[in-house]
């Protein structure tokens, strides 16, 4: 492949997938992975990000050539367009990526990068861990209890970008059809009005469903949770809960029961290695997650729940410059810190780098690479365990030593070269 920005080093070799069924990688000695700093705050935190990686992955025997790739400004820099297709293709051709945040402008015709580029590479899956740093500052009591991992849908409900403007022709198309076609006679105001669909699909559901499952049993989590407003939108919503427990039973019956069974048949105390399938309708699932924290630990989600869902639970342990993400479908996996590009920080060398740094932990045990993935994880801990944060943190703690990002990369560095 040729590349008209994009320089691929040629000392790198290719992942490749070594099981299309299962999804597993062949990772070679020194892979090319892809990375994308991004808009905003991207450029500090990715720089800080790659640096930690190359550490952790140096003292522990592996080695990763990048290949820089652009989307966002970068991209309209040097292409004239937001998202290349040689970004795409090489994030697809070297299936495990990183990448910081895109900038959406609100109302601005330009659909979501991060949306777009999920879909095109069709990563079904966001994946976010939610877990407790020991010393991060957090606003609830037991921040420990929380340890759960979000699955939250990619690729449809009203994210699926079937949106008419008020007053366009295709919106004044699709009122009346509603009205001739479907007696939708008083459900919608005179006048103006926007129009959204919201696709949930039998397909769409299972598979995210399934991977949330899955992870569920390898990693001996005791239940799984279904989040879903099945009470107002019973097609959409329900239908999700309903395919949820299908899938369960159908494909998994010796691993899963449902909650209905746990306490018909078993009296709450569900059989050793057996995950628990429950729902809970969305807006009580806020509550539970802090009144009953610990009581979850796999979540899945259509796709606006579990963008809502995650950061407030990323709130309890710490805030957006912690909570770490990544996104995979068809044994390829793109990582991706939960914040935005906050561009009133953007090249200030003061936003915090820990969740990028986390979701490139994340992309390690991906790989695999599991010993790279602990060492970060247990170098930032120590770092911030001492004091040595960023701004954000450090606001909200006593004492302490104020970092600049590129600081605190230093910091971990340095941690991660102490502990091994
Ligand atoms: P944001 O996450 O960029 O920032 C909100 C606030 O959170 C910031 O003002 C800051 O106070 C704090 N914050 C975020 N990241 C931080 C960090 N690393 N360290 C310390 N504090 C941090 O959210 P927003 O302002 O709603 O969105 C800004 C832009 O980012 C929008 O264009 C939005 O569409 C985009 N966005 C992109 C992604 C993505 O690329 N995946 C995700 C969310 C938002």
């Amino acid at each position: 492949m040729s590349y008209e920005h994009i320089e691929i080093p040629a000392d790198g070799n290719n992942i490749t997938l070594a099981d299309e069924e299962t999804g597993e990688l062949d990772v070679p000695e020194n892979p090319i992975v892809p990375i994308l700093y991004g808009d905003g705050i991207g450029s500090d935190v990715g720089p800080a990000a790659q640096m930690v990686m190359e550490a952790a992955a140096g003292e522990t025997g592996h080695s990763i050539t990048w290949a820089r790739v652009y989307a966002g400004e970068a991209a309209r820099d040097r292409y004239g367009e937001n998202l290349p297709q040689e970004t795409v293709d090489t994030i697809r051709e070297h299936r495990v990526a990183i990448k910081g945040p895109l900038t959406t402008p609100i109302g601005s015709g330009f659909r979501s990068l991060n949306v777009a580029l999920r879909q095109k590479l069709d990563l079904y899956a966001n994946v976010r861990p939610t877990y407790y740093l020991a010393g991060v500052p957090s606003p609830v009591k037991s921040p420990e209890e929380m340890d759960m991992v979000s699955f939250r849908e990619n690729t449809e409900d009203v994210y699926a970008g079937i949106e008419y403007e008020a007053e366009s022709e295709d919106a004044q198309k699709l009122r009346e059809f509603l009205r001739d076609e479907l007696d939708v006679t008083d459900a919608i105001h005179d006048g103006p009005v926007g129009l959204g669909i919201k696709p949930i699909s039998e397909f769409g559901s299972k598979r995210l469903i399934r991977e949330a499952i899955e992870y569920a049993i390898a990693n001996n989590r005791d239940s799984v949770t279904l989040v879903h407003k099945g009470n107002i939108m019973k097609y959409t919503e329900a239908a999700f809960r309903d395919w949820g427990y299908e899938v369960a039973a159908e494909e998994y019956a010796d691993e899963t029961i449902d909650e209905d069974a746990l306490y018909d048949e078993y009296d709450g105390e569900a059989p050793d290695d057996t995950v628990v399938i429950k729902d809970r309708i969305a807006d009580n699932m806020l509550q539970q997650l802090l009144t009953r924290t610990g009581d979850y630990e796999v979540l899945a989600m259509p796709n606006l729940n579990g963008d809502y869902l995650s950061d407030s639970a990323g709130a309890q342990i710490g805030g957006l410059g912690i909570a770490p993400g990544g996104n995979f479908g068809h044994g390829r996996f793109l990582a991706e810190p939960v914040h935005g590009s906050a561009p009133k920080y953007a090249g200030q060398d003061k936003v915090n780098p820990t969740a990028i740094i986390l979701s490139g932990r994340m992309m390690f045990e991906y790989l695999g690479w599991t010993d790279a993935a602990e060492l970060i994880r247990d170098a930032v801990e120590e770092s911030i365990r001492t004091g040595r944060v960023t701004y954000d943190l450090h606001r909200q703690i006593e004492g302490g030593e104020k970092l600049a990002t590129s600081e605190f990369a230093d910091s971990i560095v340095d941690e991660i070269r102490a502990i091994s």
